[in-house]
């Protein structure tokens, strides 16, 4: 693209594809915010995208919730528009390489003959280290961040299961897989992590509504289940987590402010 002026952003016979951000507005990029004024069609993710970022759309701009549409509905919807000469904007949550469902948009439009050009956001999992205060990639504990999920409706290759992955016990991030924390953690244990490795579980970070859990594997199943999250979570997991080598001091600490800091947050609201 390399252009950020507003009105430059669109190109004949393109589909922008943009990462809003996790949650807040103000962590949208200002070339999103710029794709947003300028759209005249918007199809969102209506289950993850904040609403709140449409009201950069200009009066008239007409948007559709991806949430309640099919593939080839939405493919149709974003060709049919950009065809008549419309910008057409898709917005994703977090950044759209990640679990964005964005090569069968792009493939589909392909065949029409339709391109796509994709604006970066930041990612659930920047976000929620940082909610943490995590450096992912801590000097000689782990230099190497795993991004991943355990399987559900969608399949994992086999050599990319949690078993297999926990063996090189670097840093993960695990996306969509908050539902089954209990047989994930038995994976990550059964694959090498020692029941102390810290873990951080962020619902909805950066959302008015967001919650930090954190502990060890021995009992963040437990601490999640009793917080009742079941959705929308960033699953943090590693060494790295604790910033230096004493783990249960520090952890231990790091809890009780998380948990404190959480607490102060809701009274204010
Ligand atoms: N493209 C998105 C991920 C979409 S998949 C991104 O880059 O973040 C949806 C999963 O992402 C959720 O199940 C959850 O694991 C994670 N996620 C998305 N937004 C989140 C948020 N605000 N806080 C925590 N996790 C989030």
């Amino acid at each position: 693209m390399g252009e950020n002026e507003v009105g430059r952003l669109y190109r004949p016979n393109t589909v922008l594809i943009a990462g809003a951000g996790p949650g807040a507005v103000d962590l949208m990029t200002l070339r999103c915010r710029a794709a947003l004024e300028e759209a005249e069609l918007i199809v969102y993710a209506g289950s993850l995208v904040n609403p709140r970022v449409l009201d950069f759309a200009p009066d008239g701009c007409e948007i559709h919730d991806s949430a309640k549409l099919t593939l080839a509905e939405m493919v149709e919807l974003m060709a049919v528009g950009v065809e008549a000469g419309r910008r057409v904007l898709r917005l994703h949550t977090g950044d759209p390489a990640m679990y964005g469902a964005i090569s069968e948009q792009i493939n589909a439009l392909a065949e029409r003959g339709i391109a796509c050009e994709i604006i970066p956001g930041v990612s659930s999992v920047f976000a929620a280290a940082a909610r943490v205060g995590a450096e992912l990639t801590l000097p000689e504990v782990s230099q190497t961040v795993i991004l991943t999920r355990r399987a559900g409706r969608t399949p994992v290759p086999e050599r990319e299961g949690i078993v297999a992955l926990a063996r090189h016990q670097a840093t993960m991030g695990i996306f969509l897989s908050i539902s089954a924390i209990g047989e994930l953690v038995a994976d990550l244990i059964a694959g090498g992590y020692p029941q102390t490795t810290p873990v951080a579980v962020v619902y909805r970070a950066t959302w008015p509504d967001e919650e930090v859990v954190t502990g060890t594997l021995a009992d963040i199943a437990e601490r999640v289940a009793a917080a009742g999250i079941g959705r929308q979570a960033m699953i943090l997991v590693g060494r790295a987590l604790s910033r230096e080598g004493a783990l249960s001091r520090l952890y231990a600490g790091e809890f009780a402010h998380g948990y404190r800091r959480k607490k102060e947050g809701e009274k204010e609201d």
